[in-house]
């Protein structure tokens, strides 16, 4: 019997596209796997893509989910809990049930749960005495700020809410940077996050197998730190193969938008390292007067640019460019409203990456080679820019005015430094360096390849006890 596992993400694009990586990597290791949806989520899936060999042992289903959860932004909290009523653990013990009764030859054998959709899954999987492990779709550094904070506020430093007491850049964790103060992941959603962030860690813990798409050389003293209190193993980048062994590729990742692949016909004619890439991912939104004032930056960089401005990138309303704006850069700019990431990354023409810093926007980067001009928006957004720009040394900091903006000239400023001064240099070198590391790490005998490997290894084996 093949191993048959029952993947649940948590239904945002930035946690489906990890899982859906995953799900790769599960069949090309002789795994079949059903990957559950919420039923909008599933419907977008399938409307967006034209239907291809991606699902090729690959079984999408989908339940209803009553509150779109984290896609609109709109109150996270009813979000989260109304995931936890229509797709927590009764839910999915009656999936499990509907797919073992139907199906004797192909029972499920093993759960993959993102970390968000733990909560409460053990007793199910312990009921079908099956092996249940969590998957982590940001850093390490993340879960180990949550895993610690009740520590940290046993210790003085944060209030029982999760507000830090002092208001500077502080070194929370030893085996982390220093962070400001207003970084902390969880201060954007408030209280809640940060409780469930401390309940998270609590169901997390007994967990033997917690995957996590980031990888050992990028984080290795968070990794050894944690790694004594939870059973870390990080697996990425999770990357698809035909992105890591050449730069033409014609693979991309089911999404809930529709690709603009016009954009590639345009991006073969710029020179290479030659044109920025700008993209706030799946959920950021700018203001009015941001956009324009993004718009005004980068038209005054006279380069090349692939924006992604996504139909709802403007908070409240439906994105509006200056006017004028696009006659003006027509003969240099491509704006589409999604775009087929991975294979922008890795195409020759681009020369940096204008992010929000989604943890899957950056390892993407990441894996490709390309320096970052940093620009976060929510959650672990600030934490990553502090790895890519502190730790890493593969990008710059894009920083706001005292009114929260990111000025034209300052945007300005990031372009040149990174494409044409000295410091620019060591960036780009630290990120063609980097690239190859990443790439080692998935390789046969790479760190996340031998994580890999013993986590598969122990789920075929329990098929056999
Ligand atoms: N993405 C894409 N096309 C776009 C923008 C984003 O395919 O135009 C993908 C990107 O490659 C990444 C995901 O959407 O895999 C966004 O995840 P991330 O963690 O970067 O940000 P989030 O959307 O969760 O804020």
């Amino acid at each position: 019997m093949a191993p048959h596992a029952l993947l649940i993400p948590l239904p945002a694009q930035g946690h489906v596209n990890p899982m859906m990586q995953l799900a790769w990597k599960l069949v090309s290791n002789e795994f079949f796997v059903t990957f559950l949806n919420s039923d909008s989520n599933h419907n977008r899936i399938l409307t967006a893509n034209t239907p291809n060999s991606f699902f090729d042992n690959i079984r999408m289903i989908s339940v209803p989910v009553e509150i779109a959860p984290i896609d609109t932004l709109k109150g996270i909290e009813n979000g989260i809990e109304a995931l936890a009523k229509d797709m927590g653990p009764s839910v999915i013990d009656r999936v499990i049930q509907e797919i073992n009764a139907r199906e004797e030859e192909n029972k499920v054998t093993c759960i993959i749960a993102d970390v968000w959709m733990c909560f409460g899954l053990q007793p199910v999987a312990t009921l079908h005495k099956l092996p249940l492990a969590a998957f982590h779709t940001s850093p390490v550094s993340l879960f180990a700020m949550r895993y610690f904070s009740a520590h940290l506020v046993s210790l003085g430093i944060l209030h029982s809410d999760g507000i830090p007491k002092e208001n500077k850049k502080t070194k929370y964790l030893p085996s982390m940077p220093a962070l400001h103060s207003g970084d902390l992941p969880w201060l954007w959603a408030g209280e809640y996050m940060f409780r469930k962030g401390i309940r998270m860690g609590e169901e997390i813990k007994p967990i033997k197998w917690v995957l996590f798409n980031s990888f050992l050389e990028i984080e290795a003293p968070v990794v050894e730190t944690l790694s004594k209190e939870v059973g870390v193993y990080p697996i990425g980048p999770l990357i698809p193969p035909e992105f890591l062994h050449s730069r033409t590729t014609t693979k991309v990742l089911p999404s809930f938008w529709k690709n603009d692949t016009g954009c590639l016909q345009w991006l073969h004619k710029q020179c290479a390292d030659s044109v920025i890439y700008i993209s706030f991912g799946s959920l950021a939104v700018l203001s009015e007067k941001q956009l324009e004032e993004l718009a005004l930056g980068v038209e005054a960089t006279r380069r090349p640019f692939l924006w992604v401005v996504r139909s709802d990138l403007m908070k409240g309303s439906q994105a509006v460019l200056p006017a004028g704006f696009l006659d003006r850069v027509r003969d240099r700019g491509c704006i589409v409203s999604w775009a087929p990431q991975l294979e922008v990354l890795s195409h020759p023409s681009i020369a940096c990456f204008v992010t929000h810093c989604g943890w899957n926007s950056v390892q993407e980067s990441i894996t490709m080679g390309v320096p970052m001009l940093c620009w976060p928006y929510f959650a672990d957004q600030f934490l990553n820019r502090t790895y890519v720009v502190d730790v890493w040394k593969l990008g710059l900091p894009l920083n706001a005015n005292s009114q929260g903006m990111i000025e034209q000239e300052e945007f300005v400023k990031g372009v040149e430094i990174l494409l044409e001064s000295e410091q620019g240099l060591e960036i780009r070198e630290g990120a063609r360096k980097l690239k190859i590391i990443a790439r080692d790490a998935v390789k046969d005998g790479g760190s996340s390849s031998n994580n890999f490997n013993l986590f598969v290894t122990a789920m075929k084996r329990q098929l056999n006890e």
